[in-house]
């Protein structure tokens, strides 16, 4: 069984491949440039769910078994905003900096009370034909929007997202921290568990 981990990002294909190659380790685990998957996939949904699906489908259509995943940051008091823009929150450049600076701002007047926010991780995984059902898991981690910079590892919300039971912000922990708890890791062990499961009837169709 081959299937194809729809992102260019190296970093994601090798945590994904971390959790799925266990699984099963006769199943060849792709990336789009292995079957020259060249055109760029609009990711115009409003959720998560959605973009996670548009992924997964763009591949699936391919006449392969397709995983993708979508994430990002929703701020309780801004509505679950950036939400799906979280990577183009202060525009289309992507920068981190600047999408930090819009949040803080955003936020200012917010007390800290209410800066309650979430990490979210959606995985969805397509198939190529109509007998399977897609597979959708979600992963959260719940923290809080600092004032300022705090740590300084990670990338993109890592410095301002603070988690309390390790009184540590994204950006201080460790990756063997992150990993445990971190709204990825969270769906990723779900995602496995599902496709775990779903596994054998894939194999006999
Ligand atoms: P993607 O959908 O995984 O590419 O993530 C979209 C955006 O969400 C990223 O560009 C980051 O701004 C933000 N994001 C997602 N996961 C994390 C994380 O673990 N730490 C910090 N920012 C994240």
């Amino acid at each position: 069984m081959k299937i194809v981990l729809a992102s260019r990002n190296a970093h994601k294909i090798k945590e994904l491949y971390a959790f799925i190659a266990p699984i099963d380790p006769s199943i060849e685990i792709l990336s789009l440039d292995d079957i020259g998957f060249t055109e760029d996939i609009e990711e115009n949904g409003t959720t998560f769910e959605e973009n996670a699906l548009i992924k997964a489908q763009a591949v699936a259509a391919r006449g392969y078994i397709g995983i993708a995943d979508d994430s990002g940051l929703a701020v309780d008091a801004l509505n679950g905003a950036p939400g799906v823009y979280s990577a183009r929150y202060a525009g289309e450049h992507g920068d981190d900096h600047r999408n930090n600076m819009l949040l803080l701002e955003n936020i200012r007047d917010v007390a800290d009370e209410n800066r309650t926010a979430q990490f979210v991780s959606v995985i969805a995984c397509a198939f190529p034909d109509a007998l399977h059902a897609p597979i959708v898991c979600r992963g959260e981690c719940p923290g809080t929007i600092l004032h300022e910079y705090r740590g300084t590892g990670g990338f993109g919300y890592d410095p301002l997202f603070y988690y309390a039971p390790f009184g540590k912000t994204y950006a201080e922990m460790i990756p063997e921290e992150k990993n445990q708890i971190s709204h990825r890791a969270n769906a990723m062990a779900k995602f496995a568990e599902a496709f775990r499961t779903a596994l054998p009837d894939l194999q006999m169709n």
